[in-house]
């Protein structure tokens, strides 16, 4: 699903990335391409057409660009692109959804923190995505408003045995973050966390944060993290700020997961409006998003680490794109960089 503003542009990317991987070992991927967001409300009037819905319930996997523009940006519209979205993740049953921060240390001039600090950043925030109160009941009144932020124990116990698990498989420690000192929520959030730790997983190492310390120490400190689980709001906020460790929002991949091996799979990044139509935008987030794609949904974990070796190749070797240019770079469009990319799967 391409959706609103640079989505199309991404997505051609990743679509070009996963042909060159069915050529290089043999596979025949089919895709369908269907409408989201913006588009589809100009199309269907609505974000999240049934053409759209049946087509992502017989898929393997689902591919997503971005939604949202100014142009449907209307907070008091009654239909907008996002409500797609969250539909969609729910109608999916993808409640964990996990966001890798890597620094790859060529790109260290892009971020705005000392590269000394950026040495050895290789970090998973786990994401809860389906509760919280970006789902809770909403009131709105002339003089007032509230979202409600509501969790179970089952929703909280799935997520942290996820994270638990992938904390497992990597260097074995994990941290919780919550607003424990004033939330109801994050206590239940903090309680369950640890009773689930403590019976299941007392092997990994279990670190705890109130929220506003994390945002600071994931600045101060952010190669000392290992596997990161929290909320739904607290995620969505500390995941775009980690991604400035990575030097670009444009380099981020995420990957959506539930009970079934059907995810999404979407760069971190917005539809950028700013950038849209000028074929400048980073593919990379996108790229890494297949990858993703190829080794929860699909299991093919030697095609996921060539793509994300490509990346990483096609960086060490020059390639920027604009958003990651510094004096003297050549800047490639987006086509370009895929092109760069895609000489590493051959
Ligand atoms: P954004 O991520 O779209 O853009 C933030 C900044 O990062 C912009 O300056 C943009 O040019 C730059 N940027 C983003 N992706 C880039 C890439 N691949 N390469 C180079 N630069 C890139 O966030 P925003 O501006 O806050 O939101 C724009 C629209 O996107 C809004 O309508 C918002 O609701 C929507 N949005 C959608 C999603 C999603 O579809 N998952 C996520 C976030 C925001």
């Amino acid at each position: 699903m391409p959706g609103d503003g640079i989505g199309p542009e991404v997505t051609a990317a990743g679509r070009r990335v996963l042909q060159a991987i069915a050529a290089r070992f043999n596979h025949r991927f089919e895709f369908e391409v269907q409408k989201i967001g913006g588009t589809a409300i100009d199309a269907t009037g609505t974000p999240l057409p049934e053409a759209t819905i049946a087509s992502c319930e017989r898929s393997s996997a689902v591919l997503l660009g971005a939604v949202g523009g100014p142009k449907w940006s209307d907070p008091n519209a009654p239909i907008r692109p996002e409500q797609g979205l969250l539909q969609l993740r729910a109608l999916l049953g993808v409640y964990a959804n996990l966001r890798p921060v890597k620094v790859i240390p060529e790109l260290a001039a892009a971020s705005p923190l000392k590269a000394e600090i950026l040495a050895g950043v290789d970090l998973l925030i786990i994401r809860e995505l389906t509760g919280g109160i970006y789902f809770g009941a909403k009131t709105r009144t002339t003089d007032s408003a509230s979202d409600l932020c509501v969790y179970t124990v089952p929703e909280v116990e799935r997520i942290v045995r996820i994270a638990a698990d992938l904390a497992g498989r990597r260097q074995g420690r994990l941290c919780s973050v919550d607003k424990a000192n004033v939330l109801e929520t994050s206590r239940l959030w903090r309680d369950v966390t640890n009773r689930v730790m403590h019976d299941e997983f007392p092997e990994i190492e279990l670190e705890t944060l109130l929220v506003d310390a994390a945002a600071m120490h994931l600045l101060s400190r952010p190669a000392d993290f290992d596997v990161l689980v929290t909320e739904n709001m607290f995620g969505d906020i500390l995941t775009d700020e980690a991604s400035m460790l990575a030097g670009s929002i444009g380099m981020l991949p995420s990957a959506s997961l539930g009970a079934s091996s059907r995810g999404l799979f979407e760069p971190i990044h917005g539809s950028a409006p700013d950038i849209a139509g000028r074929g400048i935008a980073n593919p990379c987030g996108m790229i890494s998003s297949t990858a993703m794609l190829l080794r929860y949904s699909l299991k093919l974990d030697d095609e996921a680490d060539l793509v994300e070796q490509a990346i990483l190749h096609a960086i060490v070797a020059g390639a920027r794109t604009a958003d990651l240019v510094r004096d003297g770079d050549k800047t490639l469009s987006t086509g370009e960089m895929t092109d760069e990319i895609i000489k590493f799967l051959k």
